[in-house]
Formats: C-alpha cells, sequence, structure tokens
C-alpha cells in the first residue's frame, strides 16, 4: 500500500477558489506557502468504510496516483505531491490555467483543419506516451481534454483526469463497464476484455464532433446511444460534413472501427496523411477544408448547458441531504461536494451498460 504524506494539506497550500468537480470531490486552486506557486488541489473523499456507498476506495486513488507518477509527458497533467488525511486525499497536480479545449475552439470565429489538427496532434502525443506504457485512459472526452494557457498563440495540450485509467499487466485480461456513453467503444459496452484500442475509439468519437459539431451516435437516450454504437450506426451526413476533407473522414473511419485490433494505434495516426501530409497536395486539401463551426459552437453549448444541468441536480440533492443530516451533525467538509448525487448519476450509467450487455447477449 502507499503511504502519502500525512501532513496537513492547509499548513503547507492555501486553498483557494474551485476550479472544477468530479464524481468525488473538488478541484480547486492551492497556493504553495513556502513559494507561492500555484498549483490545483485535487481533493477526493475516501469510502468511510469497507461497503459504504460514498467515497473512493482507497486502492483506486493510489491506482490514479501511480499511474499519474509513471506519466510524465508534457501533454498530461503533471502530479507533484499526495496527502492524505482520515477523510480524504489531496492530490497536488500542475494548475491548468487554459480551460477545456473544445471551449477555446468554440471562442473562435472559424478554424481550419490544419488548426485543429494541432490540436489532435498534441492529444494524439500524449496518448501515444501513455498507451506505450501499456496505459490506457478510459475516458477520453472533451471535458478532459484542456489546454495550458490559452492566452499564448499556440496552447498546449493537457490531458487530465486518470481516475479511469488501468496499467496493464503481460497478458492481463482487463474488463471495466466505465465510461460516458457518447464516447464509449463497443468493447466495453459488450464488458469484453479491454486494450488501448478503447481510448482510439474515443478520439475518432472526439474528432467527429470537432469537425462537424455532431455526435456520431449520439441517440435521444443513453440506451438509443449505447445500441447505435454496438450497430455502428454513424455516417458523415453531406449536410454537417461539407467543409471536411476526405483525408479526415478516412482518419475517423479507420478508428470507428468495431474490432479493436484494426482500429489505428496512436502511433498509427501520427503518421495519417492527414496528420502529416505526403505532398503538397495534401497539405493544400487540408488547409482548404474547415470545421463546422456554427455546428460545433450549438454543440458546445448544449454539452455546457447538460453539465450545468447535472451540476445543479446534483446540489438540489445535496440540499435534501443536508436537510437529513443536520441533526446528525455531519463536519461541513463532509458536505462540501455532492458526492453521493454523483456517484447516483454514476451507477445508473454502469446499470444502463449492465442492462444493454444482457440485452444483448
Ligand atoms: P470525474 O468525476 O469526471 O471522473 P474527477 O473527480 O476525476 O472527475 P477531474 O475530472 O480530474 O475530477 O476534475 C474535475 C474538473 O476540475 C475538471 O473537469 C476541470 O474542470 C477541473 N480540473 C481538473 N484538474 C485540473 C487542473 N489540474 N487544473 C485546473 N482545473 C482542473
Amino acid at each position: 500500500m502507499s503511504v502519502f504524506k500525512l501532513d496537513n494539506v492547509e499548513d503547507l497550500y492555501e486553498i483557494r477558489e474551485v476550479l472544477g468537480s468530479g464524481h468525488f470531490g473538488q478541484v480547486r486552486e492551492v497556493c504553495e506557502r513556502a513559494t507561492g506557486v500555484l498549483w490545483a488541489g485535487k481533493f477526493l473523499k475516501l469510502q468511510r468504510g469497507a461497503g459504504s456507498r460514498l467515497g473512493l476506495e482507497r486502492a483506486s486513488v493510489e491506482k490514479e496516483v501511480e499511474i499519474l507518477k509513471s506519466l510524465q509527458h508534457h501533454n498530461i497533467m503533471a502530479i507533484r505531491d499526495v496527502f492524505e488525511s482520515k477523510a480524504e486525499v489531496v492530490l497536488i497536480v500542475e494548475l491548468i490555467r487554459g480551460g477545456e479545449l473544445f471551449d477555446f475552439i468554440a471562442e473562435k470565429e472559424s478554424l481550419s483543419e490544419s488548426e485543429a489538427i494541432e490540436f489532435l496532434k498534441q492529444i494524439l502525443k500524449g496518448v501515444s506516451f501513455m498507451h506505450n506504457k501499456h496505459i490506457g485512459h478510459f475516458d477520453l472526452k472533451p471535458e478532459n481534454i484542456m489546454l495550458s494557457d490559452k492566452r499564448g498563440p499556440h496552447p498546449d495540450i493537457k490531458i487530465i483526469d486518470f481516475g479511469m485509467a488501468h496499467c496493464f499487466l503481460q497478458g492481463e485480461d482487463y474488463k471495466s463497464m466505465g465510461g460516458t456513453p457518447q464516447y464509449i467503444a463497443p468493447e466495453i459496452i459488450n464488458y469484453e476484455p479491454l486494450s488501448t484500442a478503447a481510448d482510439m475509439w474515443s478520439i475518432g468519437v472526439i474528432t467527429y464532433i470537432l469537425l462537424s459539431g455532431l455526435s456520431p451516435f449520439q441517440g435521444d437516450t443513453n440506451e438509443e446511444t449505447l445500441k447505435n454504437i454496438l450497430d455502428m450506426k454513424y455516417q458523415f451526413e453531406p449536410h454537417f460534413f461539407s467543409l471536411t476533407s476526405s483525408m479526415a473522414k478516412d482518419f475517423i473511419q479507420k478508428l470507428l472501427v468495431k474490432e479493436q485490433s484494426k482500429r489505428m494505434t496512436a502511433d498509427e495516426c501520427l503518421i495519417h496523411p492527414w496528420i502529416k501530409p505526403l505532398n503538397q497536395t495534401q497539405m493544400a486539401k487540408r488547409n482548404r477544408s474547415s470545421i463546422n463551426m456554427k455546428n460545433f459552437k450549438m454543440f458546445n453549448a448544449r454539452r455546457k448547458w447538460k453539465m450545468s444541468y447535472n451540476m445543479v441536480s446534483a446540489c438540489n440533492r445535496l440540499s435534501k441531504l443536508k436537510l437529513v443530516c443536520k441533526t446528525s451533525a455531519l463536519e461541513k467538509t463532509e458536505l462540501r461536494d455532492c458526492e453521493s448525487d454523483q456517484e447516483d448519476t454514476q451507477t445508473k450509467t454502469t446499470s444502463l451498460l449492465r442492462r444493454r450487455l444482457s440485452n444483448s447477449s
């Protein structure tokens, strides 16, 4: 079992504003008292006891920390330190100031495929680095692709949230049900042994959305989305892909492949002619094509709306929880986030996947 630092994190870091929140806690800006340097602190609630419904098992926090420590790459969020108390673990990580890539793009008037590729290349470099270390992320989606700092002309990509990541041992069969319906690969829905190829499927979905503002498998319900994925039901609707190059479509088609071993790897993507043109003609085609900005902006606005809707309903449920807990004198910190409610949401997704599994078997 790894031992994290037992010091009180607040003695060493001043805890500042909330930057974001996840299923099991919050991410806050923190300032190192000794140096004045800013970092981000990821506060993760631990399970109170075996079988508790709330909080994370210590083993999964250890897994996330071990994986992050082994991934020192320019396009992957760096970890600096880890503290623990009885109730929570705090990861001190690199502060990422530029927000989400999709929000950055949605603010632009236009974006050529070549410009979009500069971002995609960095995502692929980070993913190639982790895959070459036999680590799969398993939760690649727009929310987990951030920018170091959006003020410069060429902001750097930072991949975050390794809470679902897994490091494969040789010959290991690893299965997992987690993920976000829109982005998950068919093998996850079918509960088959996974490989790093599942991330490449997600990159195919992300690229499809980036170019068109459409989500390839999105149905009216999560179940419909999962079914569309299993049926491989997607197409390049001419109306939305009129500005897209044929090389870009070829790139996506080589990622949205049902059979894991036939999907392009991150290293293969990096030498695909759309990413690395072989000649001037290919380069020119790329420069002439652009992303469907109007539709992309609409997609992003809907995505943000859904995220805030989920947050508001989680916090409404938290208010009810507070009422119930008033008499039991819960400590203030225990109510700092909406973990119980967020956990509910995750359970729903999982049970949905299980239902899908039993339907398809
Ligand atoms: P999930 O429940 O989605 O798995 P999580 O609890 O693992 O989430 P993260 O996804 O790592 O938490 O972080 C939650 C949010 O906090 C992110 O979406 C992002 O907005 C913000 N965030 C995370 N890490 C950083 C960072 N290093 N710098 C700035 N903001 C961050």
